[in-house]
């Protein structure tokens, strides 16, 4: 199955919360959700009461779509998390955060998650000194990354780090605005990820 390439605010409207896909937008009043909008579709309004099985699926489409994946990558994604040791839905949360396009919004060097993803793709960004063009790439603790040092590429970057500066880095990252530069502190810890999602409902999902 493809990527979902149809209208980000959508999502959102279907599932109630800000999933922030949009960048700037999702700051503003004129964002979806802060209107109030309903979810969409002829029924959108109509609010029944979910199943178990509906709120586990809920509860992973919202997660999977807030990273922008498609269910196959996010099915891998899960698997990854049942390797090893530690909680399973402590280090799928962890997986998606050390996802290289997630990185690369998280310092600010883009806008949004999508926005990261085509600009790792097109070959704007370096993961310790050598290029990264893979955002899927998961990164781990003392790994930096830094956007390419031509004109064009600090250029871009430059008109989003302010603003996510001023937003607030996550303290499990630091970041060097003048070198156009991050690196991750640590592996974050559950209570410094995504807190509105319940990961042992996706965990009890495929575990069925
Ligand atoms: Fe979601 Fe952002 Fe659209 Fe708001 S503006 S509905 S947070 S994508």
């Amino acid at each position: 199955m493809g990527r979902y390439t149809g209208p980000a605010c959508k999502l959102c409207r279907r599932e109630g919360m800000k999933l922030f896909l949009k960048g700037d937008r999702c700051y503003m009043a004129k964002c979806a959700i802060e209107q109030g909008k309903s979810p969409p579709g002829v029924h959108g309004q109509r609010r029944s009461k979910l199943s178990d099985y509906g709120v586990q699926l809920r509860e992973k489409q919202k997660l999977r779509r807030m990273y922008g994946m498609n269910e196959e990558q996010f099915r891998n994604f899960f698997a990854r998390s049942l390797r090893g040791h530690g909680v399973t839905g402590e280090k799928l949360l962890q997986n998606l955060e050390l996802r290289l396009d997630n990185l690369v919004y998280r310092l600010g060097f883009a806008p949004s998650r999508r926005a990261a993803r085509q600009f790792v793709t097109h070959g704007h960004i370096n993961v310790n000194n050598r290029a990264g063009t893979i955002p899927s790439m998961i990164l781990k603790a003392g790994d930096s990354v830094a956007v390419k040092s031509d004109e064009h590429s600090r250029k871009y970057s430059a008109a989003f780090i302010e603003t996510a500066i001023s937003r607030g880095i996550a303290g499990w990252l630091s970041l060097d605005k003048e070198k156009f530069s991050g690196s991750i502190l640590k592996i974050p810890t559950r209570e410094e990820l995504a807190p509105t999602v319940n990961e042992q409902l996706i965990v009890e999902l495929y575990s069925k």
